[in-house]
């Protein structure tokens, strides 16, 4: 079978190559991978910013459908639709794995980088861990659900938000515009939308913001406590640290902030403010298998529609490409049967 497998060589990051694979194991599904959504991680793995992982696949944006299941297997039948996430499996018996807390667990695998991913024409996958994709969701929508959709939704979950209440979301990309959707469509909160684009911040208003602002040239902070009183929750999912910042500024006491871009550099945090104020800036990392199946529903119901747009495996180079030089609007997603 074809897949994309990061390249050994120095002059190339990836390389579309025939691979085969190995034998299902006990507890394992073969799964015909249908569509895999291409993501900056991707990029990131290809290139070793978390360690060299020369000959692995690709992938933690997949959905496919399941054509074989190890005889012990009993979560799964042959025609299943599931997908293939970044948390790929945990190890089912530590503090986190038995807290709902699976994503944490210091046992992780992870689709794509510690073992082989969904890039490619099939995939094997840890059955108990493999999330059902609704039959109501369209499969090339549901790949950036796996990983944007159901990021931003557990972020959400996390900033404690009620219905009526404002939200401001740092950066509304990619990841920040599913945010706004599960906000204002899920969550029933008042969303407010900062980015330094303009195209970003217009297709942030048709989503559902409610406010918009752009912190290109002023600061967004004193705007925001003036306008609403500061909001009542911040997610961050920009790529710069000012944002942080800003975040921590923008919100009223006792509000939650929570971190999800990773810029690879150290956050300032005012303490008087926090212990003064009483506010909590904490992590999000993608979500567990519980947050997965809700974020697909959600999808399934039309709450969220991701943009996506269909191309195939051969031009993965190309989709590095254009993300390194910020031209993608929408998720790219690799369809195996062009
Ligand atoms: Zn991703
Ligand atoms: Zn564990």
């Amino acid at each position: 079978m074809r897949a994309v497998v990061v390249s050994d060589s120095k002059d190339k990051l990836v390389e579309v190559k025939e691979v085969e694979l190995r034998a299902l194991r006990q507890g394992e599904a073969l799964v015909d991978v249908l569509y895999c959504g291409v993501c900056h991680t991707d990029l990131h793995v290809a290139k070793g910013d978390f360690g060299s992982v020369p000959g692995r696949i690709l992938g933690h944006e997949g959905v496919g459908i399941v054509r074989e299941i190890a005889d012990d297997v009993t979560s799964l039948t042959v025609g299943d639709r599931v997908s293939i996430a970044w948390f790929f499996e945990g190890c089912g018996h530590c503090d986190y794995c038995l807290t709902g807390k699976e994503t944490y667990c210091r046992q992780a695998k992870n689709a794509g980088f510690s073992v082989n991913g969904a890039m490619a024409e099939q995939c094997i996958v840890t059955a108990d861990y493999a999330v059902k994709v609704p039959a109501d969701l369209d499969l090339r929508q549901a790949t950036s659900i796996t990983c944007a959709g159901v990021t931003t939704y557990k972020a959400i979950k996390e900033a404690d938000i009620h219905p009526g209440e404002w939200i401001v979301i740092y950066g509304v990309g990619g990841l920040g515009n599913l945010a706004i959707q599960y906000a204002k469509k899920v969550f029933n909160a008042k969303v407010i939308a900062v980015d330094i684009n303009d195209d970003k911040l217009i297709l942030a208003k048709e989503s559902g913001a409610d406010l918009i602002f752009n912190s290109k040239d002023q600061d967004p902070t004193e705007w925001i406590q003036h306008e609403v009183g500061g909001a009542h929750a911040a997610v961050v999912t920009a790529v710069s640290k000012v944002a942080f910042r800003q975040a921590v500024e923008s919100v009223r006491p006792t509000a939650k902030v929570v971190n999800v871009g990773l810029p690879p550099e150290t956050m300032e945090l005012e303490i008087i403010k926090t212990v003064l104020d009483g506010i909590q800036v904490i992590g999000s990392l993608v979500g567990t298998r519980k947050d997965l199946e809700e974020a697909f529903q959600f999808g399934a119901e039309g709450k969220v529609v991701p943009v996506v747009q269909t191309r195939k495996l051969d031009e993965i180079d190309t989709i590095f490409t254009e993300m390194e030089e910020g031209e993608i609007n929408g998720r790219m997603v690799l369809d195996m049967s062009l």
